[in-house]
């Protein structure tokens, strides 16, 4: 251990390896549900020097979890309890190397928060869409290595879509610069493809070259309640074909996970009455704010003479259309305050969800009676976070010991039967190892194996994560 603790301080510096006081900013998951220990915090400032500390630990056979802003929600970031996993946090590695305008492209180092990258972008007039509510301290190497979705998914894509090249330090403390602004390059093998959204298993992503895009000249939000999930599916088919593109997001908020935020941020303004639905949609406009709003009044007024919603608000000015999504974004709070549930990040295709909802609520009821959902999510892409929460009374510790394993069971076996994915947009980490072995096809499982083989083959990069 002190020969591998030394080989660390000579590939990054004596101060940027931690391994007293508190270091539980970097052992203790968003989530509070995974603390590990780890040998050391390693913290390099450059591309060179993680090749240093990925050369040292493989020298040493010790094994790596890199780690960014540390927002993961399926307990892939954290070391394990051993106390023998290197924890390298890239957060030092924060520069913005270039903007290419004309190719709408920024090349950024892998620590590089989102939301810097979004303000970096727009002083240039350039949007970079990926948005989400941990962008204030998410880091672009997680939003790739989760391949992060977010709340534009429907119009932009996922990370994935918005990545144009990577340079990754390998297992074998190799660098591999895949850098460039191509939108088109079909010579071989995909390995960019293969890092994004792997969670940190096959290689460190120290930095990204984005895609951007012109800025809008209107972004316009509105509210609208709905009766049912049906007649949400509705109103988003209708505005897909009156806003085309032009429709950026397209939220859906149970009651109950907005009863949460009325509870514990009751000064958040709530434009609209309570709702069993609530749907908020964003419209991102080239022509301006006068066309954005004439297109949003004529979709909306005409959903309420159909029966499609029953109450609607546009937002007036920048600050009403920011307090709508800021009662979106402070779901996933309001949930962490009311404590414990069993979270579940599922995407079904859009028009299986209504009966996926009305399924599983009655099953769930019959097995748990009185218990608690906490529906939300990005619908226009079909991923639902579809979270369950004790019944009032329940302490939700005991609820989850007792029953989580059983809840998991009915809501993937409906996702399933309904031809959808147990992992929208957060991962697999160490949360869903077990059900990803148990629920995708074993031909897949031996593809993904193979190339963990191949790519990392001593297993240093977050052993246990993922497979
Ligand atoms: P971390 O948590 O540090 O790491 C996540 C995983 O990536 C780990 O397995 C880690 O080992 C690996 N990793 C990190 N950096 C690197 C790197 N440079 N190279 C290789 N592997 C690396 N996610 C969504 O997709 N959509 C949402 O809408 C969304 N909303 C969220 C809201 C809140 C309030 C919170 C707390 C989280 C949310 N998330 C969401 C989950 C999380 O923010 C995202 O997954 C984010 O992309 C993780 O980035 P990070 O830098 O915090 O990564």
């Amino acid at each position: 251990m002190t020969a591998l603790l030394d080989a660390l301080r000579a590939a990054v510096g004596q101060r940027q390896v931690l391994t007293e006081g508190d270091l539980s900013a970097w052992e203790l998951d968003w989530r509070k549900r995974h603390r590990g220990r780890a040998l050391a915090v390693v913290r390099p400032a450059s591309t060179a020097e993680v090749a240093g500390v990925v050369k040292a630990c493989a020298a040493h056979g010790a094994a790596i979890v890199p780690q960014g802003g540390n927002t993961g929600l399926v307990g892939g970031s954290v070391p394990d309890t051993s106390g023998t996993q290197v924890l390298l946090h890239l957060g030092r590695m924060n520069a913005v190397r270039s903007i290419d305008a004309a190719n709408l492209t920024m090349t950024v180092d892998a620590g590089c928060v989102l939301q810097v990258v979004q303000e970096r972008a727009a002083a240039q007039g350039l949007l970079f869409p990926l948005s989400l509510a941990a962008e204030g301290s998410c880091t672009i190497g997680g939003n790739l290595a989760t391949n992060a979705g977010g709340t534009q998914v429907l119009r932009y894509g996922n990370a994935r879509e918005l990545c144009l090249g990577l340079e990754v330090v390998t297992a074998a403390g190799e660098v591999w610069d895949g850098l460039g602004g191509l939108r088109k390059d079909n010579t071989g093998y995909d390995l960019r493809d293969l890092f994004i959204g792997s969670e940190g298993t096959l290689g460190v992503i120290t930095a990204a070259t984005l895609k951007l895009f012109p800025q809008p000249a209107a972004v316009m939000t509105a509210l609208a309640a709905v009766a049912s999930m049906d007649h949400a599916v509705q109103l988003l088919q209708r505005a897909q074909s009156r806003l085309a593109a032009g429709l950026t997001g397209f939220e859906v908020m149970g009651d109950f996970a907005l009863s949460l935020v009325r509870k514990h941020f009751p000064q958040l303004p709530q434009p609209l009455p309570p709702s069993p639905w609530m749907v908020l949609l964003e419209q991102s406009d080239a022509e301006g704010e006068a066309h954005a709003r004439g297109l949003f009044e004529s979709l909306l007024e005409t959903a309420l003479e159909d029966g499609l919603i029953t109450d609607a608000a546009i937002a007036e000015s920048l600050e009403q259309s920011h307090a709508m999504w800021h009662l979106r974004e402070s779901i996933p709070l309001a949930q962490a305050e009311e404590g414990l549930n069993v979270k579940h990040d599922i995407s079904l295709p859009v028009s299986r969800i209504p009966a996926f909802v009305s399924a599983t609520d009655a099953a769930l009821e019959a097995a748990f009676p009185g218990v608690r959902l906490v529906d939300f999510g990005h619908l226009g892409d079909g991923n639902l976070h579809y979270n369950v929460q004790a019944s009032p009374g329940t302490a939700a510790a005991d609820f989850l010991r007792e029953h989580e394993k059983a809840v998991n069971g009915i809501v993937y076996d409906a996702v399933v039967a309904h031809g959808g994915s147990i992992s929208a947009e957060h991962g697999i980490g160490l949360l869903k190892r077990e059900e990803l072995v148990a629920r995708k096809s074993p031909v897949a499982i031996g593809l993904m194996r193979a190339i963990k083989r191949a790519l990392d083959p001593d297993n240093r990069f977050n052993p246990g994560r993922v497979l």
